[in-house]
Order: structure tokens, then C-alpha cells, then sequence
């Protein structure tokens, strides 16, 4: 290991003062100033690449932002709170933030992230809170002990909406209620970290955050709003929708210390816009088909043919709908996994959702379970069922192989893993409610057969055929044609959440 001496300017505490985080790596100890924000500590993204001598620039294909280090790449995402390492996710505590010409980090990446690109062996030396931090936007919170745990505020403008993500426990207990031209948000503990903004004119106008309050002042063009709870970590998404939201002028960047060497910090271009569309088209995956019958369970049945059924009669649910839908496979065929993501992607589906038919070696075992994309299983279960069902359709690895498939894969993954999560948090609510079955809950597993897709992905695991009671409700048509209902209600609610409302309404 190269053994170098770093030597730090330190920053001239002014009107912004900072604090210094000392940070122990397998390359030498090296000092980070710091910032104090929503119960976390921040380091600057460019600071940290230039004190480990690596790189910090936007990725010119995803336009993500890159941290290269010891040839590892980091991609990060300023949408949700992943980044991604070699194409493994991970996920952090908070979001990372772009503010005055830095991509704030969250201590947490250093830990996590940081570690695994250095080889282990990261650890936080030495963190000097902030005095009297003095932060515009999303950052803007008051000193605090590092312990105490503040609800973050971000807040997401487009000419039709405003979208403001509450991140922090206890969210929900929290009561949202409306005042006139307020929308006021009550937590029932803790507090929120201190932000005020002058959002602009037309659906919101402005944010305060302050104690326990949230008032968020309505304009003009404000119609109507909604609101989504999502899960690790705790989040509150509340959507404001209307017309002719305009967004004020930016308040003047704040004065950066000079980061070590002086050149300035490097400027981080914006973030690439939210997607907004409709979600009409939907791609249904019947599991296995052909020489790859899947489980197998008592009296002959095979999970192939019960996916196809359970495929079949979803479609015909969604069309009824006026919603379109593709099936990877329409009879008893052998399609090879990757071909099925293929063909959502040829079809440009809007969703994509795999059914399958779980198995267990004890007949115990019953209810669903909803799967997303991740590289890394939920558990030990997860990552044998994504073995299983891998090797099916005469795929060889789990793994996309070269440095392309790794950018597209990492693209995919972040542009839709809020999405896919959501889509699977309905499918296992649906199911609790409509056909009672046991919530396994939302899992995350490396599947081959939701890689390449290029939309929100999800794969259902409907009920156990190694259960004798499960296996024979499967087997019959009522128990399969709730299933569908219960699908078909979810993509219904998932649209009703998601959708743009100024879209046209989908062609019968
Ligand atoms: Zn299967």
C-alpha cells in the first residue's frame, strides 16, 4: 500500500463555519471538512476524490455523478438514496445533495460504499460538529448532536408539480391535514430538519420546516395532492399537483472554503429530469414454459402451467381496463430469460411483472412474496429462490458481463428502483387484502429475468405448490382469477399514484 502525506488547508472559519471529519483508510488518515445536516455528517464528493487521488466527474452516458476510486466506480444517484459500486447497490441513510458546487455525502457512504471500493478498514477517526452551520436548501438544518435523528425535507419542482420527500422514523404517525392555503404536516415525535424555501409561484409557493411543522403554503395553480409511504428508510412522499409552478431565483451560492490545492470545488452540472409518463403498457412474465416445467407439486402440476393460466387471465383483467398487455410467452414454449426482458423493452412496456409459483423442502411454508432487482438478496432465502429460479431458461450466470451492460444495468436500477419497490409494496398489499394469503413481504434478490429491464420490474412468488392446501387453491380457476384481480388492482393503484395526470387517458 502507498504510504502519502496530504496536507489539508485548513478552512478560515467565516460566515460559513465548518467542522473537520477525520477519516481512517487503508491509504492514510485523511481530514474532510464537514457539514452537519439532518442527523448525519456530510463530506464533499470532490474533496474526498482528491484526497484519495481519484476522480469525480458525471458519468457521460447516465449522467450520473462518478466517484473513481482505486479503479472502482461509485456511481450516485440524487434522486433516492443508493448509490452503486461495480453495479452493486447500496443503499445509504440519505440522499446525496448537490449544494454550493458540492455533491454532499452522507457519513454513512464512507462506511459503506467508500470501504468496499478501498478494501475495508474505513472508519470515522474523529468528527468536530458544526458550530453554526449557515446552508440554503435541502441542507439547511440547525447544529445538532449527532445522535439526534431530524426528518430531512427535499423538495422536487416541475411545471406540474412539486414533490416534497419527507426521509426520518416515526413518519408514520405523522398527521397531514390542510389549512386554507396550507398543507400542514404534524409530526407526532421528533422533529424536522430546520428548511425554509421560497419555492417560486403557482402550485407551491413556500416550504417552512420548523420543530415538529411542516407548512407547506399552496399557490394559485395548486389542484390537489397525494401522498405515498415508503419503506428503508422511512419515507413520507407527498405530491402536489397543478399548473404553472414557476421557481424563484436561487439564492446567491454560498461562500465555499477553498478546497485543498484551491482550485475550487468541481461543479456539478444538474440532475437529469424526473421521468413523467404513463404506465399503460404492461409486460406479464409467465415463469418457466417448454422443458423448464419450474416446481412441480402434488397430482402433476407443474408451475409452468399455472403461471400461464394465472399470465392469461391477468392480461384479459388489464385489458378489460383498457390497459395493454404483452405476454412474454402465450402457450407451453422454452423462452430463454433474457429474451423476455427483451421483448418488454421491444414493446415498450411501462411495467413489468414476472409470476412464479413458490416452492420450499418443507410443506410448511405458505404466502407471497414480491421480489425487486437488486444485487444483493434481502436474505439468505432470497438469494437461493434467485438461484432457482436463474437457472432456469438456460441462462449461465447472474452477472452482466461487460462494462456496458454494468452502466445500462446501474442506469435501469436507479432511474426505477423507487418505482419497482412501490409497485411491490402494493402487489403485497393487494394480495393481504383480496385473497388473505400470508405477507412475506417485499424482498430484494438478483434475478435474471428483471435485469434487463428497462422499466419498473417486479417478480411475484403467488402462493407455495409444495403446500398441499396452497397447491390445491393454485389448481383451481376461482383462486387464479382473484390473483389476476388482485395484480390488476395493484397496476391500477400503482398508476393512480405514479402517473402524470395532465397525460392523456389511456385509448380503449
Ligand atoms: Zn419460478
Amino acid at each position: 500500500m502507498r504510504r502519502w502525506v496530504c496536507t489539508i488547508l485548513l478552512p478560515v472559519v467565516g460566515l460559513v463555519p465548518v467542522g473537520a471529519l477525520e477519516l481512517k483508510t487503508p491509504a492514510g488518515t485523511i481530514t474532510l471538512r464537514q457539514r452537519t445536516a439532518e442527523g448525519t455528517t456530510w463530506v464533499c464528493a470532490s474533496q474526498l476524490a482528491e484526497a484519495l487521488h481519484g476522480t469525480f466527474a458525471r458519468d457521460a452516458v447516465s449522467a450520473y455523478p462518478v466517484l473513481t476510486l482505486s479503479g472502482h466506480r461509485i456511481l450516485i444517484s440524487t434522486a433516492t438514496p443508493v448509490a452503486s459500486i461495480d453495479g452493486n447497490l447500496i443503499h445509504l441513510s440519505h440522499i446525496p445533495k448537490e449544494n454550493g458546487g458540492c455533491l454532499w455525502l452522507p457519513e454513512e457512504f464512507l462506511t459503506s460504499a467508500l470501504s468496499k471500493a478501498l478494501g475495508g478498514g474505513v472508519r470515522v477517526v474523529d468528527s468536530a460538529p458544526t458550530e453554526r452551520p449557515s446552508m440554503s436548501g435541502p441542507l439547511a438544518a440547525p447544529a445538532e448532536g449527532r445522535m439526534a435523528e431530524r426528518v430531512g425535507v427535499d423538495l422536487a419542482v416541475g411545471a406540474d408539480y412539486a414533490r416534497v420527500t419527507l426521509t426520518g422514523e416515526g413518519l408514520s404517525h405523522a398527521q397531514l391535514r390542510q389549512e386554507g392555503q396550507e398543507l400542514v404536516v404534524l409530526l407526532a415525535r421528533g422533529s424536522f430538519a430546520e428548511t425554509h424555501r421560497e419555492v417560486g409561484k403557482g402550485i407551491l409557493e413556500k416550504l417552512n420546516a420548523q420543530g415538529a411543522t411542516l407548512r407547506l403554503a399552496l399557490g394559485a395553480g395548486f389542484e390537489r395532492f397525494e401522498t405515498l409511504k415508503l419503506l428503508k428508510p422511512e419515507r413520507l412522499v407527498i405530491l402536489l399537483k397543478g399548473k404553472e409552478q414557476t421557481v424563484a431565483a436561487p439564492p446567491s451560492p454560498i461562500q465555499q472554503p477553498a478546497p485543498p490545492g484551491g482550485e475550487g470545488a468541481t461543479q456539478v452540472p444538474s440532475a437529469p429530469p424526473v421521468r413523467t409518463q404513463a404506465f399503460d403498457v404492461i409486460a406479464i412474465d409467465p415463469g418457466h414454459g417448454g422443458t423448464d416445467t419450474g416446481a412441480l407439486g402434488p397430482d402433476g402440476l407443474e408451475e409452468k402451467d399455472l403461471t400461464l393460466a394465472i399470465a392469461t387471465k391477468f392480461a384479459s383483467d388489464l385489458e378489460k381496463q383498457g390497459l395493454k398487455a404483452v405476454l412474454t410467452r402465450t402457450s407451453d414454449v422454452t423462452v430463454p430469460l433474457q429474451q423476455r426482458t427483451a421483448l418488454a423493452n421491444f414493446n415498450q412496456a411501462d411495467l413489468f411483472i414476472s409470476i412464479h409459483i413458490n416452492s420450499a423442502p418443507t410443506a410448511k411454508a405458505h404466502g407471497t412474496e414480491t421480489y425487486y432487482l437488486s444485487k444483493q438478496a434481502t436474505d439468505l432465502w432470497s438469494s437461493q429462490l434467485a438461484d432457482k429460479e436463474n437457472a432456469a431458461g438456460g441462462t449461465e450466470s447472474s452477472a452482466p458481463a461487460g462494462g456496458l451492460n454494468l452502466v445500462l444495468w446501474d442506469l435501469a436500477q436507479t432511474s426505477h428502483i423507487v418505482e419497482s419497490a412501490a409497485l411491490a409494496e402494493t402487489i403485497q398489499d393487494e394480495f393481504n387484502t383480496l385473497l388473505g394469503t400470508q405477507n412475506r413481504g417485499v424482498r430484494q434478490a438478483p434475478f435474471v429475468v428483471l435485469e434487463g429491464a428497462q422499466m419498473p420490474a417486479v417478480l411475484v412468488e403467488v402462493a407455495f405448490l409444495s403446500n398441499p392446501s396452497e397447491a390445491k387453491k393454485l389448481s383451481e380457476s376461482t383462486f387464479q382469477d382473484q390473483v389476476a384481480n388482485a395484480l390488476t388492482q395493484a397496476v391500477l393503484r400503482f398508476k393512480a399514484r405514479y402517473e402524470n395526470p395532465n397525460l392523456a387517458a389511456p385509448q380503449p
